[in-house]
């Protein structure tokens, strides 16, 4: 009857709304062990230069490997952390780490590269932002040109004048910034010709879809960043057509599994030592 099946509808949802809750809870718990074991990784996905074919910078994605569970996606980890607080000490964490690796790479005599660190609008709110990611430099040694930070769109939105301020401190410090995600958040164009951000990294959607709506919007991003001075990335390249449309269009970078899927820092040199294929 049309009760039961409701009032089963009903016990189903309330079931999987306790089974949502009780991963939460047990992410919660396990991150603290995460963090307190090593049990985080860096992966880096290479990003090439369109112009000249080579690689100029390294996304660094935060990896958790659970010892039962296997692999956790930071798309569910992360929303947990930022809100139990842990994300504060994961970033810090991330920051020093894809420093510290850039640093050894360039030691050991591999290209030098810029290093792109995610950072949540949390992070980039703290007050001592700014002093943390100089002190981090400091620490690992890595000259500031080669680190470069990750935001979103939606902070934007929060406080326009502390935004500027921020991310002029950080331009002054000599780092750089990109907007990751770009085309999906809520930025206003007043905004972006304020921001002192140095790239725009178009979101995946817009790429992988080769309809000419999307073909329309990346092409009008790739002209709105080149006239506002910044470079543009495409995120999420898979196929040569998507490449040689962007090429085309002269996008400056693009980042795909095209070129190559985020790598453990082991087979990562194996990529900087190939000669480029484009
Ligand atoms: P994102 O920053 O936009 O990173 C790009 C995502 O697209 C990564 O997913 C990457 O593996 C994936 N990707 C790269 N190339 C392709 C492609 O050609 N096709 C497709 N379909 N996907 C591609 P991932 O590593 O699962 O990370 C998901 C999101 O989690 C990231 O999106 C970022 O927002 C967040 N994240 C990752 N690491 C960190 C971190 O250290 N801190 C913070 N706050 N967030 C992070
Ligand atoms: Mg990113
Ligand atoms: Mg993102
Ligand atoms: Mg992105």
């Amino acid at each position: 009857t049309v009760k039961e099946q409701l009032r089963n509808d009903y016990l189903c949802y309330n079931a999987s709304i306790s089974k949502e809750f009780e991963q939460m809870l047990s992410i919660d718990s396990e991150l603290r062990k995460a963090l307190k074991y090593n049990q985080l990784e860096l992966h880096y996905q290479p990003q090439k230069s369109i112009h000249t074919g080579k690689i100029v910078g390294l996304e660094a994605l935060i990896r958790w490997n659970h010892p039962e569970k296997g692999r956790i996606s930071p798309a569910t980890f992360i929303p947990v952390a930022e809100k139990n607080g842990q994300i504060f000490e994961i970033g810090d964490w991330v920051i020093r780490e894809a420093c510290r690796q850039n640093k050894q790479w360039q030691e050991e005599g591999y290209p030098a590269v810029i290093v792109g660190v995610n950072l949540s609008a949390l992070q980039f709110l703290q007050k001592d932002l700014v002093h943390r990611v100089k002190q981090i430099l400091v620490e690992t040694g890595l000259d500031p040109m080669y680190l470069e930070l990750e935001i979103t769109e939606s902070m934007a939105m929060t406080n326009e004048e502390y935004i500027i301020q921020t991310l002029n401190e950080l331009r002054n410090l000599g780092v750089h910034v990109s907007i990751d995600d770009f085309g999906t958040g809520y930025s206003s164009l007043k905004y972006l010709s304020r921001f002192p951000v140095s790239k725009l990294k178009i979101d995946k959607v817009f790429i992988s879809e080769n309809q000419e709506q999307n073909q329309a919007i990346v092409k009008s991003i790739i002209h709105m960043s080149h006239s506002l001075n910044m470079k543009v990335i495409a995120e999420g390249v898979e196929t040569a057509e998507q490449w040689d449309f962007l090429k085309n269009e002269k996008c400056d970078e693009i980042q795909g599994y095209f070129y190559s899927k985020p790598l453990p820092p082991e087979e990562l040199i194996t990529v900087f030592e190939n000669k480029p294929i484009h």
